[in-house]
């Protein structure tokens, strides 16, 4: 009997039938089966896992499996919960989720630079006042993390006219971006950002890298845009520097609990734009084509793709 790709998710039946119908549909020479239904003689066939939130304890019943392939561009969870597992796990890195996330990162920098809270809180009021026009060549965007998202999204904001910065782990070059990296690469960034975008990933570093000290920071009038995880920053000092307003407002789409609590002060906060995380939705065809193209390549070549890296966290 030829290999087998397991699918294990902890989504829906519906939702993993979804992906099976189009993974499926991406790799029609391979046999791609939820993990829920193989029996141990299949189990045993696996080579390749292709995974969503995976329970640990699925992966531990695939005593062949070579590698795994996430459908999810965000890592922190496999990192917590597969320390350990001895083989390459890939994450997503798809162009189409970059350009969504580009879009996003866009959309809501000209929200902000445009005032768009304040005339929507004056028609409220039933308010006609006209406030200055801030161009986005006097906006400064600061980039938190330079990976496949934020490269995205610094040439988006730099086509817009935006003044870009970005920041990020190790010393990077990025055409037009003025680069910082490092802990003093982040104090300084911040100090000369108007509008900071967070792109990081969620890591034993990053967690609560956003306080008190960083909001401070920021110039006069800036505000925070979150797209990367809510760990990342420390709410209760956010909310402490939107109501000092050390920070005039927030978009956030990711939050430390997700659906966020219904008694979350954060919704009725006249200083936050609360999203139901959708800055970059999954798009399930273009994923599966870009997991096609791995499993196509280790089909041919053998040779076991680059996973990510458990010690530093993405
Ligand atoms: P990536 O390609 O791995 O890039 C991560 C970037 O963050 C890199 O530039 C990295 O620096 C930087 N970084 C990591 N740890 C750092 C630290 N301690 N200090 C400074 N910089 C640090 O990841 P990506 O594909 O751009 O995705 C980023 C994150 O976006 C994902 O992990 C996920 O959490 C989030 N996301 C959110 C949504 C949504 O809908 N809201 C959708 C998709 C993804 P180096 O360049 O030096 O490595």
């Amino acid at each position: 009997m030829s290999s087998r790709i397991a699918l294990i998710t902890r989504l829906s039946k519906a939702a993993e039938d979804n992906w099976l119908t189009v993974l499926s549909a991406a790799m029609p020479r391979e046999t791609i089966r939820s993990i829920r239904a193989m029996s141990t003689e299949e189990l045993a066939l696996v080579d390749i896992a292709i995974v969503a939130n995976p329970d640990p304890v699925d992966l531990e019943r695939l005593p062949n499996v070579k590698w795994v392939h996430s459908l999810w561009a965000g890592v922190e969870r496999l990192v917590l919960e597969l320390k350990g597992f001895s083989h390459p796990i890939v994450r997503l890195v798809d162009p189409d989720l970059a350009r969504t996330m580009a879009e996003a990162v866009l959309a809501w920098t000209l929200y902000l630079s445009r005032d768009m809270p304040a005339y929507g809180m004056q028609q409220r009021q039933s308010l006609w006042r006209q406030l200055p026009y801030r161009s986005a060549l006097d906006t400064r965007v600061g980039l938190l993390g330079l990976g496949a998202l934020g490269c995205a999204a610094a040439r988006q904001l730099q086509l817009a006219g935006f003044a870009v910065s970005g920041w990020s782990r190790t010393e990077k070059q990025v055409e037009g971006v003025a680069t910082y990296f490092g802990p003093d690469g982040l104090d300084a960034m911040l100090k000369t950002s108007d509008i900071v975008v967070c792109l990081l990933p969620l890591t034993a570093e990053t967690t609560g890298l956003l306080g008190a000290r960083e909001f401070a920071l920021l110039p006069p009038n800036a505000c925070f845009i979150n797209f990367g995880r809510g760990h990342i920053v420390r709410t209760n000092d956010l909310m402490a520097a939107l109501d000092t307003g050390a920070v005039s407002h927030a978009v956030l789409d990711v939050f430390e609990t997700e659906p966020l609590d219904e008694q979350s002060p954060l919704w009725g906060h006249s200083r936050v734009t609360v999203l139901p995380h959708i800055s970059a939705p999954t798009n399930q065809s273009t994923a599966a084509n870009i997991v096609a193209n791995r499993v196509g390549t280790y089909r041919t070549n053998g040779v076991l793709p680059e996973g990510i890296d458990f010690n530093r966290g993405y």
